[in-house]
């Protein structure tokens, strides 16, 4: 059989082992200290770093997995690249260095011509101020490090509100960007295999609550716009010789794309493809770093999907399944998601309204 290890034990490690087990593949974890690892509980051996351990040692411990592959971006690269001493590591740890660093992803984006908005580094009350006296309000400000679900991230419309997240952000190395005027966000998901075969999904439309992703739809149908993210997408992965699944997150704005940002890994935007597409996200993740012909990408019906923040009670309504990660509760905490699908948008629309509706009543 064919052994996986996954660095990080969440919702998206889970949903991986799930699907690789129709793939005859078998897992172990590498989990933090401290982290949680009730979502992989039954699906594989977990490792716990704890420090002071060498490479081989845990590789070792981790069975000596055919590759290695991580669920989030914020993995410690040095591991990575001890670990990949032993066994490939996709995608390449050079990608995750990247990832977790705004300034260093931002600077990446640009370079590989991708369009972003005008972004300025910048630590410290004065560098903030002069950051935006440049790119002028509203702008967000975006520590380098840590951010994810909208954290440590400020939106500033006005003075008042810079001196407030200057007080939040401390001389945390920043990057100060303009706010971009979008009339919604868009992600393209996409897997590129050892061999460099690709494939990607039909483009999702996203809304957001608060920074955090509530509701998913797909196919949000764009051929100008699709053609442009796979373009995007595709020079992305070129340039970083990238393996495995990599999720675009962009804004659609008059002028067409703005890209926001990346992540090195299957996506919350990409759940409804266990439900909605011949071939999940996570199947495909699987199959690329494994280097497997891909699954179809094709979503036979329009699909939805909302998120359960910080609930885990299943909504009463009609749907077409509802995943429990069996985490722990806490407030405004990913702990599952609800899939719909069907034939018509605009019922799929009022059926997604209505879910969120009743989890969030
Ligand atoms: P994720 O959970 O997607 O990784 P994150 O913490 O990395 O989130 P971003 O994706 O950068 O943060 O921002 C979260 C949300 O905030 C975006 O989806 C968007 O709605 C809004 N946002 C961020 N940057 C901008 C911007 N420059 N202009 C307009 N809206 C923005
Ligand atoms: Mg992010
Ligand atoms: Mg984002």
């Amino acid at each position: 059989t064919r052994h996986i290890a996954i660095v990080g034990c969440g919702q998206l490690a889970q949903m991986m082992a799930q699907e690789g087990e129709s793939l005859g593949i078998t897992f172990s974890f590498l989990a933090e200290r401290d982290e949680d690892a009730g979502c992989v509980e039954g699906l594989g051996t977990l490792v716990r770093l704890e420090g002071g351990d060498s490479g081989e040692q845990l590789y070792r411990a981790l069975g000596c997995p055919e590759v290695i592959t991580a669920e989030r971006e914020q993995v410690d690269v040095q591991l990575l690249r001890d670990l990949q001493r032993f066994c490939p590591v996709y995608p390449d740890p050079h990608v995750f260095e990247k990832a977790q660093h705004r300034l260093r992803e931002k600077c990446a984006l640009s370079e590989s011509g991708l369009p972003v908005a005008t972004f300025m580094p910048a630590q410290g009350r004065e560098a903030l101020q002069r950051a935006l006296d440049t790119v002028g309000y509203p702008a967000f400000i975006k520590s380098c490090e840590n951010g994810y679900d909208g954290k440590n991230q400020w939106r500033v419309k006005d003075a008042a509100q810079l001196r407030e997240a200057v007080e939040e952000a401390q001389n945390l190395p920043c990057v100060v960007e303009a706010s971009v005027a979008f009339s919604c966000e868009v992600s393209l998901i996409g897997a590129r295999s050892v061999s460099g075969e690709v494939k990607t999904y039909p483009l999702t439309e996203n809304l957001h609550r608060q920074g955090t992703l509530l509701l998913s739809k797909a196919p949000f149908s764009n051929a100008q716009l699709l053609a442009r993210a796979r373009a995007y997408l595709q020079k992305l992965m070129d340039d970083w010789d990238y393996v495995g699944v990599l999720s675009l997150e962009c804004f659609v704005t008059d002028d067409g794309l703005v890209v926001n940002e990346i992540a090195p890994r299957v996506h919350n935007s990409g759940h409804w493809t266990l439900a909605g597409a011949s071939t999940s996200q996570f199947a495909n993740h699987l199959r690329a770093i494994l280097d497997m012909p891909l699954g179809e990408t094709d979503c036979p019906r329009p699909a939805a999907m909302v998120n359960m923040l910080g609930i885990d009670r299943p909504p009463s309504g009609n749907n077409d399944g509802v995943w429990l990660y069996g985490k722990s509760l806490r407030r405004g905490r990913k702990m599952g998601h609800v899939l719909l699908l069907d034939n018509c948008d605009i019922q799929l629309a009022k059926r997604s309204e209505a879910i969120i509706a009743d989890l969030y009543q």
